[in-house]
């Protein structure tokens, strides 16, 4: 069993219910228990929502989600070209976030981590941040 697609989309908030409908049908073909899906979709939309809200911030860049699967694993990347991360390790701690005055509450990672089997996340400052989930 293996597939792969690509999708290119614009970081417009309306588009992170788009991305994680597109990856439930996608990973459709797995046979998903209903919990599976759910946690899959809630790591997308995190993930998702961070390329929109730090990674592009006031502007609007392009999002690559990218989803394979081979044998019963699902990988999904997350890619935006923005500001990056400084410090990934710190901003992977829980409860950690840049941006308090938005009213967030730096538990994003901490759910991809719970959700997901695996979570690793590459970023360079000024170049772009792209996470990688598989389940
Ligand atoms: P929450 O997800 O709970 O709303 P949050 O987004 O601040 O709050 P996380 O998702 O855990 O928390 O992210 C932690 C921090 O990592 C962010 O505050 C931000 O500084 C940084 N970060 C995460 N994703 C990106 C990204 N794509 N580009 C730049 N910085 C990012
Ligand atoms: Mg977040």
């Amino acid at each position: 069993n293996t597939n792969r697609m690509v999708l290119e989309f614009e970081s417009r908030s309306q588009n992170e219910s788009f991305a994680r409908t597109v990856v439930a049908a996608f990973v459709a073909a797995l046979d998903p228990t209903i919990e599976e899906l759910a946690d899959i979709k809630t790591a997308v939309s995190e993930a998702v929502t961070n390329c929109i809200i730090h990674g592009y911030g006031d502007k609007i860049g392009i999002i690559t989600m990218r989803c394979y699967i081979q044998d019963n694993e699902l990988t999904v990347e997350v890619e935006d070209k923005g500001r990056g991360i400084e410090d990934i390790d710190k901003a992977m701690e829980p409860l950690y976030t840049s941006r308090p005055e938005l009213e967030r509450s730096g538990m994003g990672f901490s759910f991809m981590e719970a959700f997901m089997d695996e979570l690793e996340v590459e970023s360079i400052p000024g170049q772009g941040t792209l996470v990688r989930m598989k389940k």
